[in-house]
C-alpha cells in the first residue's frame, strides 16, 4: 500500500491535545460505503472522529480515516422514541437535536466533545449517565470478517469507560448508533455539582433543557477549553479496586473517597493525584490543570510524548503512595497503529 501516492505527504492532524502530528495519508470519509471500501484497500488504517481522545505521535505512518458522514433520524416518535445517528455526526449536535425534539435521556451528556462514532468506544459518560444506558444498537463494520453487524448493547462489553471496541482496537469500525430516548429515561440529578447549579438558577423541578444548560455551565467552568489549553478531558480513569484493597486503603487513608461497586470500590483518581501534590504543577510544556487534576494541559508546544512522560510520573507517585494503578483514559497511538 502506498498511501502517499494518493494524497499530499504528511498532512497535519488537528487534535484536542494540541500536539504536533502529521499523517502520511489522511482521508475524510463521506459515507459508510466509502469507509468499507477504504478499509478493504487499507487494512491497517486507523479510524477516528474528531481526535479529542487521542495522544498522537509526531508522525503517523498508517492511513488515517476520518468518519465524516452525517445523519440524524427519528425512526420512532413518542414516549419511547428511537433515534439513529451516523458516526460522523458531532455528539453534542446529537444532544441538541434530541432536546429540540423534546426527547429526554442525553441531557447529562451535553457538551462532551467528539463524534457519534467514537462515543461507544469508551462508553462516554458524565454526571451519572453512560451512553450504554441509552443505546439499543451499535452498527459496526467488523474488519476481521468484512461484514456489517448490528450489535445490541449486551454484546458490546460496555463498562466504565470501556467496551468491546476498546478492548479489541482496530477490529470494529462504528457506522452508527440507535438510541432510545424519551420520557422513559428518568432525570438523573444525583451529582452535587449539577444539583447546586440547578438550585442556584432556581430550578426546583428542572426541564431536560435546564439540566443540559446546568451541565454545560458546570463543564465550562471546570474544564479547560481545548482551543485555548490543549487537553483530552480526563487523562486517567477512576481506578476500581477490590473489596480487600478498599478496606486496607480506608484504614491507612480514611479521607479517601470510595464509591462501592459490584466487586469493590471506585476511587477518585483526581483526589489521589491531588494528594500526591500534582494539581497545577508543570513539567516542561505540559502540566496538570489547576482546577481539575485529572486533566493534563498543553502549555504550548507540548508533544504526545511529553504528556505520556508526565502521566507516567503521576502514575508512579500514586502507585508509590497508595499502591493503586492509574490507567490512561485516552488512546495513546503509536506511529504504526493499529
Ligand atoms: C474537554 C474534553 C472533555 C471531555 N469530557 C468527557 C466526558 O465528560 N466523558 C467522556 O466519556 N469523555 C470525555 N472526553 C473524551 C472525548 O470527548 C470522548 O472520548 C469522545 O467520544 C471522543 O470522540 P472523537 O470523535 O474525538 O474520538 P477520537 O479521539 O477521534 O477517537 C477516540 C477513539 O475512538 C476510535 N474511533 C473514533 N471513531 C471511530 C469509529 N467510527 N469507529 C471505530 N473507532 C473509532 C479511535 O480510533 C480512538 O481509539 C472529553 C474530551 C475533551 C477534549
Amino acid at each position: 500500500m502506498k498511501p502517499s501516492s494518493q494524497s499530499p505527504a504528511w498532512t497535519p492532524v488537528h487534535n484536542a491535545l494540541g500536539v504536533p502530528c502529521a499523517a502520511r495519508c489522511r482521508r475524510f470519509v463521506r459515507s459508510e460505503q466509502e469507509l468499507i471500501e477504504a478499509l478493504s484497500r487499507w487494512p491497517d488504517a486507523l479510524v477516528v472522529g474528531q481526535c479529542s481522545n487521542l495522544v498522537l505521535p509526531k508522525r503517523l505512518e498508517c492511513p488515517l480515516l476520518v468518519a465524516a458522514w452525517r445523519g440524524l433520524r427519528l425512526v420512532r416518535e413518542g414516549a419511547d422514541a428511537l433515534l439513529t445517528a451516523a458516526a460522523g455526526e458531532s455528539w453534542h449536535a446529537l444532544v441538541r437535536y434530541s432536546l429540540g425534539q423534546g426527547l429526554g435521556g442525553l441531557e447529562n451528556l451535553a457538551l462532551i466533545p467528539g463524534s457519534v462514532g467514537a462515543a461507544p468506544i469508551q462508553n462516554i459518560g458524565a454526571y451519572g449517565v453512560e451512553l450504554a444506558e441509552r443505546l439499543t444498537e451499535v452498527r459496526v463494520f467488523d474488519r476481521q470478517d468484512a461484514r456489517i453487524r448490528a450489535l445490541v448493547p449486551s454484546a458490546c462489553g460496555f463498562g466504565y469507560r470501556t467496551s468491546l471496541f476498546k478492548v479489541q482496537p482496530g477490529r470494529y469500525a462504528v457506522l452508527g448508533l440507535t438510541l432510545r430516548l424519551g420520557a422513559g429515561n428518568p432525570l438523573v440529578l444525583d451529582y452535587p455539582d449539577i444539583k447546586r447549579e440547578l438550585a442556584r438558577a432556581g430550578h426546583g423541578e428542572p426541564s431536560r433543557r435546564q439540566v443540559a444548560e446546568a451541565v454545560m455551565r458546570v463543564r465550562r467552568r471546570k474544564l479547560p477549553d481545548p482551543k485555548v489549553w490543549g487537553n483530552v478531558g480526563s487523562f486517567f480513569k477512576n481506578p476500581v479496586v477490590s473489596k480487600d484493597a478498599a478496606r486496607r486503603l480506608a484504614q491507612s487513608h480514611p479521607s479517601l473517597v470510595a464509591h462501592p461497586t459490584a466487586g469493590g470500590a471506585k476511587l477518585s483518581a483526581a483526589q489521589l493525584i491531588d494528594l500526591c501534590g500534582w494539581k497545577g504543577r508543570r513539567q516542561g510544556k505540559v502540566g496538570v490543570w489547576r482546577r481539575q487534576p485529572l486533566v493534563l494541559v498543553n502549555h504550548g508546544g507540548g508533544a504526545g510524548e511529553d504528556f505520556l512522560a508526565l502521566a507516567e510520573r503521576i502514575r508512579q507517585s500514586v502507585m508509590e503512595r497508595f499502591g493503586v494503578y492509574l490507567a490512561l483514559e485516552p488512546t495513546a497511538v503509536s506511529p504504526q497503529t493499529p
